[in-house]
């Protein structure tokens, strides 16, 4: 069986593991992501001295973005525009290839978390599926006829123009470029900023879930009818909140009113829209993922 590296490139950490699946992971560390030399240089050690024990046979990275994934990219391998200072146009996952000399998988820390609940977790199986993470953004990738969803750039779905709500307080939104988008109407930020406190401490009963619930549930309607998906895997910080669960099934099924006559939709709603399995791991078992089909690319 080969073994793998993996890279969870987080704006605050970064994890770093070889493994081949969820219930072998050989190695593990972390370390705080500083400046991009010193932390990209401690990932480019750290795999030189697994080479010695085990050689990982390539290395994936599930990265904070943006990035450009695209393989024909003269930039395909950088971290691009993010706002994290002193990481805009850094060299990323070329200078692991060439320090390493294995393949290296490199695709946004929610495609590698989409990934690696396809293989191991909620989506196994599946062939279209959207895995959508709410959290200080929302964003949403996936597959679709089997492959990830890629494109002029990749999907942006955390960004649908919603209406807004009539009673809610804050109907502009809080997206920078377009106000009432998905990200803008129902992110962990625009949770806090509507109701004053943050999402963590807001009681159960609090009308803040309600209202959360329907924006989620509109986005999720649009994406059901876009893309098919035959399951949508809801993480992020937000969706700790479990109560939320039900109560996003129920207005989707409303917001469907019976159009899509899918038994999954109609009867089966707790198997068809769900948390992911991979849970805190998603991220470096995403890197993996990515290096097993870097490795057979
Ligand atoms: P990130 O998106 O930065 O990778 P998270 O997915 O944890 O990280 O998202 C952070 C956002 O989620 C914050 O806005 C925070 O308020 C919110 N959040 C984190 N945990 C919870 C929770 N248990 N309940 C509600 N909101 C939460
Ligand atoms: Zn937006």
């Amino acid at each position: 069986m080969s073994i793998y590296g993996g890279i969870e490139a987080g704006g605050t950490k970064f994890v770093c593991a070889v493994g081949s699946a969820p219930d072998d992971i050989r190695d593990e560390i972390r370390f705080p992501a500083t400046t991009p030399a010193e932390t990209i240089g401690r990932a480019v050690a750290y795999f030189k001295a697994q080479a010695k024990k085990c050689s990982p046979a390539a290395i994936g990275i599930a990265s904070f973005g943006p990035v450009d994934p695209r393989p024909d990219s003269a930039r395909w391998g950088y971290i691009t525009t993010t706002p994290k200072p002193g990481w805009s146009n850094t060299e990323f996952a070329t200078v692991l290839q060439r320090e390493t000399g294995v393949p290296v998988g490199f695709d946004t820390d929610v495609n590698g978390a989409a990934l690696g609940e396809y293989r191991w977790g909620a989506a196994r199986g599946l062939d279209t599926f959207v895995y959508l993470t709410i959290g200080t953004g929302i964003g949403g990738w996936g597959m679709v006829n089997g492959a990830l969803m890629r494109g002029l750039l990749h999907p942006e779905m955390g960004h649908i123009l919603l209406p807004p709500h009539p009673d809610d307080p804050h109907p502009e939104g809080f997206c920078p470029f377009h106000g009432n988008c998905l990200e803008g109407l129902a992110n962990g930020p625009a949770l806090e900023k509507r109701w004053g406190q943050r999402a963590e401490t807001l009681p159960v009963d609090h009308p803040a879930w309600a209202l959360e619930a329907h924006y989620l549930a509109l986005g999720l309607t649009n994406i059901i009818v876009t893309l098919s998906p035959q399951r949508i895997i809801l993480g992020g910080g937000v969706m700790q909140q479990r109560h939320l669960f039900p109560l996003v099934r129920q207005r989707v099924q409303a917001a469907l009113h019976g159009y899509i006559q899918s038994p999954q939709i109609l009867r089966e709603i707790e198997s068809y829209i769900v948390p992911p399995v991979l849970g805190n791991r998603a991220g470096v078992l995403g890197a993996i993922a990515l290096a097993e089909t870097a490795a057979k690319s």
